[in-house]
């Protein structure tokens, strides 16, 4: 156990005992000046100052429940963080849990089934998971945190077959704003149950979820980068194709700048191309076939597409996995017309002046247009397609990358939901912007759980509805 208590935190006015807190956290326990709290903040996301008053540490339930207590009883707000990949600003003052060192995962074969630490990433479950064949619904990137990404929703490589990353969420063990240690599942509170599914961190601190893993080693799949000068017809294509695949298949595209950097091949370098991603839950003659039309589409750069295992599926997307400031916006559509793809292009395709390294567009339907048999808050069923336009806030481009996010929302919103995924929110805290997400029945219903289960509001940050 590590800890400070030269809580000099000074807009705080008793944090004398933080020692007190510190005899009942296994974990370390610092004040948020601590030199030592930096470390413990790292996040994916570097965009955002992260200033908490107070950072725990936790390595157990008890840990968790012990900082809770102690921040509803100095009358501070409590924040949670895994990995940092949705790390957010606006938690001046908060006690931070960390929960990366709760990062355990018990496969049960048998169940089809992984109990998950709450600070575990996708990876240890895939691995975990592999050697029985069998892998999680899991998303884009493996450094993702299980947990968060499944209560925002979780929108997966094989997500079209079996539905979103929350709806395979069995159970789950939850530190609530009253400092108690609860399982939550569709029988001890089902109203609970179904709305922390969906509505991320409102609700308390996940310590352990039971997840239900599903019967893919492998997969046909990986990504195809086609020429920039290719971009009107390969999105063309594309808007024809995806729709007709079957649900055993997933697909995205993007619109990719990537930097001059060495890392990258050479026909990718400091290269505006469109990346075409896809996923097939089946043999490799059937994938092929599948896709085949596709490659036919423009000018292949790059090709990259075969029998990949579950546990190198980040191959797919090939997302970064160095930490980043990035500022993201998402918007969910109804369709993908002609019109549709001719106003992204003019939006952010190449020729358009537009500096977003990513904007992509992912393919919805299927299990995702569906309630799991444990219904659920998710936000953004209705969506036919997901769309992210992703920026890298560096040093002087930040006025630019954001007013470029706001013209590719502005561009697509007509053929808009009007929902948004919660994992897409990027940094949208405000209540008001993130009730956006969600249809306002739903909203409304999830508002009355929060004010029942944290009426005080203490878990008060990240995409947070408020009370
Ligand atoms: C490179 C990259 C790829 C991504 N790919 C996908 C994708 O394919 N599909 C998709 O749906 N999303 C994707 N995301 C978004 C991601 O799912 C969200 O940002 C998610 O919130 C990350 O969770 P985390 O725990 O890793 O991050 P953190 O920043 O540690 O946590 C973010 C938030 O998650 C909640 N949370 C985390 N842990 C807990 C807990 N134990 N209890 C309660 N709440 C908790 C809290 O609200 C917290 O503020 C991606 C993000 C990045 C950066």
């Amino acid at each position: 156990m590590t800890t400070t208590t030269t809580a000099t935190t000074t807009d705080l006015t008793d944090l004398t005992d933080l020692t007190d807190l510190a005899s009942r956290v296994r974990g370390p326990v610092l004040a948020g000046d601590d030199p030592r709290a930096a470390e413990e903040l790292a996040a994916f996301n570097l965009a955002h100052d992260l200033r908490p008053a107070v950072v725990v540490g936790a390595t157990t339930a008890e840990d968790v429940a012990a900082a809770v207590t102690w921040a509803v009883h100095h009358r501070l707000g409590v924040a949670v963080q895994a990995t940092g990949h949705g790390a957010v600003s606006g938690i001046d003052g908060a006690v931070l849990v960390s929960t990366r060192r709760m990062d355990t995962v018990v496969v049960d074969p048998v169940r089809r089934a992984a109990r998950v630490g709450g600070g575990a990433r996708w990876a240890t479950v895939n691995d975990a998971a592999a050697a029985y064949g069998l892998a999680g619904v899991s998303g884009s990137s493996s450094g993702v945190g299980v947990v968060g990404y499944s209560l925002g929703g979780g929108l997966g490589l094989l997500s079209r077959e079996y539905g979103f990353g929350a709806d395979q969420v069995l159970s789950l063990e939850l530190v609530t704003a009253d400092g108690e240690v609860r399982r939550v599942d569709a029988d001890t509170d089902p109203e609970l149950f179904w709305a922390v599914r969906g509505g991320k961190g409102n609700f308390g601190i996940a310590t352990e979820v039971e997840i239900a893993l599903v019967p893919a080693a492998e997969v046909y799949g990986g990504g195809v980068f086609f020429a920039a000068e290719s971009a009107t017809e390969v999105l063309h294509s594309f808007r024809a194709w995806a729709p007709t695949l079957p649900e055993r298949s997933s697909t995205s595209l993007a619109l990719l700048r990537l930097p001059p950097v060495e890392a990258l091949p050479e026909p990718l370098r400091g290269r505006s191309v469109v990346h075409l991603r896809f996923a097939h839950r089946g043999s490799e003659a059937e994938g092929a076939e599948l896709l085949a039309p596709m490659l036919e589409a423009g000018e292949v750069v790059l090709p990259g597409v075969g029998m990949l295992p579950m546990t190198a599926a980040d191959a797919i997307h090939q997302d970064p996995t160095e930490p980043m400031p990035v500022h993201e916006r998402g918007l969910l559509l109804r369709e993908l017309g002609a019109d549709t793809v001719t106003a992204l292009l003019e939006a952010a395709g190449p020729g358009s002046g537009s500096p977003l390294p990513l904007v992509e567009l992912r393919l919805m339907g299927g299990a995702l247009g569906r309630q799991p048999a444990v219904p659920n808050a998710v936000a953004g069923r209705e969506g036919a397609w997901s769309v992210l336009a992703l920026g890298v806030l560096a040093p002087g481009a930040q006025d630019a990358v954001r007013a470029a996010t706001g013209r590719v929302v502005d561009a697509l919103e007509t053929w808009s939901t009007g929902t948004i995924l919660v994992n897409w929110l990027g940094d949208a805290t405000d209540p008001s912007e993130v009730a956006r997400a969600w249809r306002p029945e739903v909203h409304r219903r999830l508002m009355a759980v929060k004010r029942r289960v944290d009426p005080s509001n203490v878990f008060r940050y990240g995409h947070a509805l408020g009370v």
